[in-house]
């Protein structure tokens, strides 16, 4: 098998997919790139969470090969899998929060996201690095998105959001469904 499942040896590495450590002796994900920058390989170390949203490719092709019962709560994992790798921008979606200024404009549609009115942050996969690449209106992701239900993976990369935000943001998609 090319990627790995592993328990991290120690709570320091950061997940690719969210940007938060992985803890010491919680399992890892790791995906085995060509080194983008070297001879050889290198290793991109996931929650393996944030691997089913962002890499869902590569977890699927792991969970396909790996032994019964090696990897906890597969049924979690198939199912974030299916459900970013129906469309090829869902593995961009990095979270929700409220824009913080009318500057910037929607991938989408083109319009300014208004100050404090929900936008989603997209990043972009190059080269083992997810770069920031804009942000879409909330009321857009059903044409952005082609109508994909993307609840669970804005809720997954918004850990900064409060209870209430998040029940905020919840609502919000139900109201604009
Ligand atoms: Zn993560
Ligand atoms: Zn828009």
């Amino acid at each position: 098998m090319r990627h790995v499942f592993e328990p991290a040896p120690t709570g320091r590495a950061k997940c690719r997919g969210c940007g938060r450590p992985v803890g010491k002796g919680d399992l890892r994900f790791g995906e085995r790139i060509p080194n983008p920058f070297a001879e050889g390989e290198t290793i991109l170390w996931f929650h393996p969470l944030c691997a089913a949203y962002k890499r869902p490719e590569a977890m699927l092709e792991t969970l396909a090969h790996a032994p019964p019962g090696s990897v906890p709560s597969p049924e979690a994992l198939e199912r974030a899998v299916r459900g970013n790798s129906a469309h090829r921008r869902l593995p961009r979606i990095d979270g929700a929060d409220r824009a913080p200024t009318s500057q910037a404009k929607c991938r989408h549609c083109h319009e300014p996201i208004t100050r404090g009115s929900w936008r989603i942050r997209l990043v972009f996969y190059e080269e083992g690095r997810f770069l920031p690449s804009g942000f879409v209106h909330l009321a857009c992701r059903a044409a952005h998105f082609e109508g994909a239900d993307i609840l669970a993976p804005l809720l997954h990369f918004s850990p900064d959001l409060s209870d209430e935000e998040r029940a905020d943001l919840v609502r919000a998609c139900a109201e604009m469904a």
